[in-house]
């Protein structure tokens, strides 16, 4: 997401928020892009694999994934009925389904300006 009043034409990376934790891009923040300017960084990114993946918290009921834009309907026409997303602490509104959870992981592990991984099991 972008800072409310940001100017488009001249976006600075101060700009560009997590829309999980609306912390701001920063050399040190790594930010994977969903749909239409949707980002999620590597801290929750870290936090979301861990509750969705190594811990199978179940998520909300029902939810569209900020960075997909896919809700149940979506999830259930494309085999993926039940499919539980993390919903962020401090910002519950924006939620990540699980495919998104595994494809930002993969993008980021590749990304050579962050050292991150997966957490482990
Ligand atoms: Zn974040
Ligand atoms: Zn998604």
């Amino acid at each position: 997401m972008f800072r409310p009043g940001t100017d488009e034409s001249n976006v600075q990376m101060s700009d560009v928020l997590c829309d999980f934790c609306h912390r701001p891009w920063a050399e040190d923040v790594a930010l994977i892009e969903g749909h239409r300017g949707c980002m999620i960084c590597g801290h929750c990114l870290e936090v979301g694999y861990l509750e969705l993946v190594v811990h199978a918290a179940p998520g909300p009921a029902e939810y569209t994934c900020t960075m997909c834009r896919e809700d149940d309907r979506d999830r259930a026409a494309l085999d993926r009925a039940g499919e539980p997303g993390w919903a962020s602490p401090a910002h519950p509104e924006s939620v990540i389904c699980s495919r998104c959870v595994q494809q930002a992981s993969a993008a980021l592990e590749k990304d050579p300006d962050h050292e991150w991984t997966r957490p482990a099991e």
